[in-house]
């Protein structure tokens, strides 16, 4: 959606001029005369002229990820999603007066999960694979966040989640200081991401991937779609001082610090939940019609890469899913019992340090002041 409060907070992301005029066909920036349009659910306020050396996967291949990761129906916060979002609202503490801004925010699920908790949820990315039920609440930008189209101190809180490990260095500290600017002083901004540090609890988790492989070697399921997502990690901040570092240099100061060491998650991830896509995937193929497979393979038979069975299993088995959680069954309440289990691993071991975590920053308030 574009509310009519979101305009308030626009600045021109290619001369950062504020004279913006609302137009019939979008916003027009009377300084450097260039148009951003709207379109259906949100603004186009990419820079202009602008080349950047560093694209995300995300844009470049929009038009096939968008099949792939099935990215329009949004399911209720569960497994994973869920130990994230619930992390999230501890930890940043959304209040219903808030601007809020999930910068990089994907399919926006989780600006949309919580955008009833603040005044006005903003949503920004590059790519406009936005879920539908985030183009019915959240205020929605596709928008460049090395020059974010807002103006300084905007926003009272912002999120970032599973973003800042697919970007080279440079982009980080360009996202960084782009979101301390558009944060108020004493604004917080909740990041969860991963390095490459090791967790001492690693092989705990890693028994939980053997035995994943296990079931891997007796056919029952690939990890193919699970790679492909995972594909342009880069994490350029290789160590949890990297992350430290990274945010001082950009006035971040750290407030909170939660580490994810995956003992639950990986056991549910790995063994549990992909057993459970196998078991409800095969039961729907066997309910599958000859003509719904025939209409598939004329679908795919052209310009989308062929997916493989695993990945058609495994989406197939999340629809069905998204159905039955939908009708809060006992599905619902299996899924969130697990997803309790997999929070477990924040709770005990939230201080021992690993690759993932979760930090909320403040904006320190010197960072107003510019030269
Ligand atoms: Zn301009």
């Amino acid at each position: 959606m574009i509310p009519y409060e979101l305009y308030h907070l626009l600045q021109c992301p290619t001369c950062g001029a504020r004279d913006l005029v609302v137009t019939d066909a979008g916003v027009h920036c009377a300084s450097c005369q260039n148009d951003y349009p709207r379109h259906d659910g949100y603004l186009d306020l990419m820079p202009r002229a602008v080349e950047f050396s560093y694209v995300s996967k995300y844009v470049t291949e929009e038009e096939e990820l968008s099949e792939e990761l099935d990215y329009r129906d949004l399911a209720p916060p569960l497994l994973a999603a869920g130990v994230r979002n619930r992390a999230l609202v501890r930890m940043l503490g959304l209040q219903p007066g808030d601007i809020a801004l999930d910068n990089g925010c994907g399919t926006a699920k989780f600006a949309a999960w919580n955008a009833d908790k603040v005044r006005l949820m903003v949503g920004s990315d590059p790519a406009t694979l936005f879920a539908d039920a985030a183009v019915e609440q959240v205020a929605l930008a596709k928008a460049d966040s090395r020059c974010l189209p807002f103006a300084d101190n905007s926003f009272d809180k912002a999120f970032s989640l599973d973003v800042l490990e697919h970007f080279p260095r440079d982009v980080i500290d360009s996202y960084l200081s782009e979101t301390a600017r558009v944060l108020r002083p004493g604004g917080r901004f909740f990041v969860m991401s991963n390095t490459s540090d090791p967790s001492s609890l690693q092989p705990l988790t890693d028994a939980s991937r053997k035995l994943g492989r296990l079931l891997v070697r007796a056919g029952l399921y690939d990890f193919q779609r699970e790679a492909r997502r995972k594909s342009d990690h880069i994490k350029a901040l290789r160590t949890w001082q990297d992350v430290l570092d990274a945010m001082q240099q950009a006035g971040l100061r750290p407030v909170r610090i939660v580490f994810w060491n995956s003992v639950f998650t990986s056991f549910v991830e790995h063994v549990l939940m992909k057993l459970g896509e196998v078991v409800l995937g095969r039961m729907n193929d066997k309910r599958r019609t000859m003509k719904e497979q025939a209409d598939e393979n004329v679908h795919h038979s052209s310009f989308i890469a062929p997916r493989s069975e695993g990945t058609h299993r495994e989406i197939r088995a999340r629809q069905r899913m998204r159905g039955r959680l939908e009708r809060r069954g006992p599905a619902f309440y299996a899924l969130t019992a697990v997803t309790l289990l997999m929070e477990l691993d924040l709770w005990l071991f939230g201080a021992l340090k690993s690759g993932s975590y979760c930090i909320v920053v403040e904006k320190t308030a010197s960072e107003t002041w510019r030269p």
